[in-house]
């Protein structure tokens, strides 16, 4: 990109975050909330933290003083619009590689380091100890990366994004579905990067349905970032040049993450601490091994027998 046309698409971002609506919310229907993971109700509010996104920028977040997680507190946010319409325009630049992606032009597979190409190739390499799997579900599979990696005899995925699908379909020969398409059905629920997008209201539909598909000891691999960690770092001001959280509408400490997936009906495998959960809970977990801490969560968790 020329300097004059980032110029430009700056002043647009300036332009779209100045103007952007912001919905009036009732306070008697926010003081009624409660946190989903713990039940509380010791809750906060401010606004969006938003970076470049002009529906994002108008919102505002809750945060669970108990377990840390937060979320947007309004009910029935519509967010169909916003990743059909807005999504793409946004955050996939990297779209404008217009051949099969899985060809070997594309630039992806040639960098030394592409963050997406390599995490989906670490799950991979690190879940093969639970392996072999028959059946792996990607719930929110993108472009297929981690499906592209592992191995199993059959390979699906829940992905709303028509680019996605068609890589997905024609590339990879992926089955694209429902969750609710099979019952006790998968060895495997890969989740990176996913949780994080769904509604407060709609999070634990989704839990349910990941119980439902997969087969009795199953196992549910969950990916997120450190959400309210990275929180607490944006209220107080401080932010990377390029750090951003929209479109994020959850916010996952390591003690809520843990809530919400015992909530559901999972048994924790291996989990991780935040740093939120070690400041505020410290670092002793409900989990028989804690296995790692980054930026981003990783929980490996497993349908009961
Ligand atoms: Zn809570």
């Amino acid at each position: 990109m020329t300097e004059a046309a980032q110029i430009r698409r700056l002043k647009r971002q300036i332009r779209a975050l100045r103007c952007a609506p912001s919905p009036m919310v009732p306070l008697a229907g926010l003081a009624r909330q409660r946190c989903i993971a713990c039940g509380g109700t010791d809750l906060s509010v401010c606004r969006y933290p938003a970076y470049q996104s002009r529906f994002f920028a108008g919102l505002i977040l809750a945060q669970c003083g108990a377990c840390g997680l937060a979320w947007v507190p309004l009910p029935g946010l519509d967010l169909d619009d916003y990743y059909t319409n807005h999504y793409a325009d946004e955050f996939r630049v990297e779209r404008a590689y217009d051949g099969a992606f899985y060809g070997p032009e594309n630039p992806i597979w040639s960098k030394p380091e592409h963050k997406g190409r390599d995490r989906a190739r670490g799950h991979a390499a690190d879940l093969a100890r639970f392996g072999p799997f028959s059946r792996v579900l990607d719930l929110g599979a993108g472009e297929g990366l981690f499906l592209h990696a592992v191995e199993a005899a059959e390979k699906y995925a829940v992905e709303p994004d028509a680019y996605s699908v068609r890589i997905l379909r024609d590339e990879l020969g992926v089955t694209v579905q429902d969750l609710d398409a099979r019952r006790d059905f998968f060895d495997l629920v890969m989740s990176s990067h996913s949780l994080e997008h769904f509604t407060y209201d709609r999070l634990g539909g989704v839990l349910a349905g990941v119980l439902a598909a997969l087969r009795p000891g199953g196992l549910f691999h969950v990916e997120v970032p450190a959400g309210a960690a990275q929180l607490e770092r944006f209220v107080s001001g401080e932010r990377g040049t390029r750090q951003r959280l929209e479109p994020h509408t959850l916010f996952f400490s390591s003690h809520a993450l843990a809530l919400v997936l015992a909530r559901a009906g999972f048994e924790l495998v291996e989990s991780a601490v935040c740093p939120w959960t070690e400041t505020h809970i410290g670092a002793d977990l409900p989990a028989p091994a804690v296995r790692r801490a980054g930026p981003a969560l990783i929980v490996i968790a497993r349908r009961p027998d």
